[in-house]
């Protein structure tokens, strides 16, 4: 059998026993999937559980179904990604969210660096709108549990706070002297393995030296992924994928 379709609905749009959906959910199951009165899908409200849905109605305006079943996702990783990506051109920055949700990444940070293309915060409401669809999708697609969070784009400073307020935070920096994997080890030997690790990306250009001497003031570690200079949107995800694999988190399940 197929795997039934999912969906991340609004927390509201759930009862009990029964799921109401309206807007673009209804096209989607009515003209693009053909889904009937009787069709199963699943339901997802962010909380970490999906709700297995038999259809009751699906009508022009809205669709209904009554819950069957109510299981815990065990897709989510243990530890906490943040991901806090230079604002990049184009469709790259789009790349970087939808790859990173797939992965396992829990929250993405756009940040500012100095050599970033874009050089203001404010994100227009399209592009948000556009951003958070890309998210939503390559979630459903994953078949996560939750929905990473896509959080306002930030300043370098403050950035580098915020990651070290949140537990082991690292700069991805071409010249770093230490890397990626030697950090994973020295984490390994920690009491307490972290709940959280937050990574820092550049821009296209690359952090300038005064942005990586800041981010080290601040606390953040400067890490190196080799000799080979990866593009932007693929070293964070080549960093994920690698702190993912450290952790055991690309295992088979049973
Ligand atoms: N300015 C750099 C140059 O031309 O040598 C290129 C910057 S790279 C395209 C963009 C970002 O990807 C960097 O700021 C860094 O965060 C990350 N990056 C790429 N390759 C890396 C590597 N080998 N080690 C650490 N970070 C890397």
């Amino acid at each position: 059998m197929n795997p039934l379709h999912r969906f991340f609905i609004p927390p509201d749009a759930l009862a009990p026993n029964r799921v109401i959906l309206t807007g673009t959910v209804v096209h989607q199951l009515r003209h693009v999937l053909r889904l009937r009165p009787g069709d199963h899908i699943i339901v997802l409200d962010d909380s970490g559980w999906e709700h297995e849905v038999e259809l009751t109605e699906v009508s022009r305006e809205r669709a209904e179904g009554a819950v069957l079943v109510r299981r815990l996702v065990e897709t989510e990783p243990q530890i906490q990604l943040s991901l806090y990506q230079s604002l990049l051109k184009g469709e790259r920055f789009e790349w970087a969210l939808q790859k990173g949700t797939e992965l396992g990444v829990m929250e993405f940070v756009p940040t500012l660096a100095a050599r970033c293309v874009v050089q203001h915060l404010d994100l227009n409401a399209h592009r948000l709108e556009r951003w958070t669809r890309i998210v939503q999708e390559a979630a459903e697609q994953a078949r996560r549990g939750r929905l990473p969070r896509l959080q306002s784009a930030m300043l370098l400073p403050e950035a580098c706070k915020r990651m070290v307020r949140a537990g082991p935070a690292l700069m991805l920096h071409e010249g770093a002297r230490t890397s990626l994997r030697q950090v994973l080890h020295e984490l390994d030997r920690l009491d307490r393995p972290p709940l959280n690790l937050s990574l820092l990306v550049g821009p296209e250009g690359g952090f300038t030296e005064q942005e990586a001497t800041l981010a080290e003031r601040y606390g953040v570690r400067l890490v190196g992924l080799g000799p080979r200079i990866l593009r932007a949107e693929t070293a964070g995800l080549v960093a994920a994928a690698a702190i993912l694999y450290h952790l055991g988190e690309l295992e088979s399940p049973g």
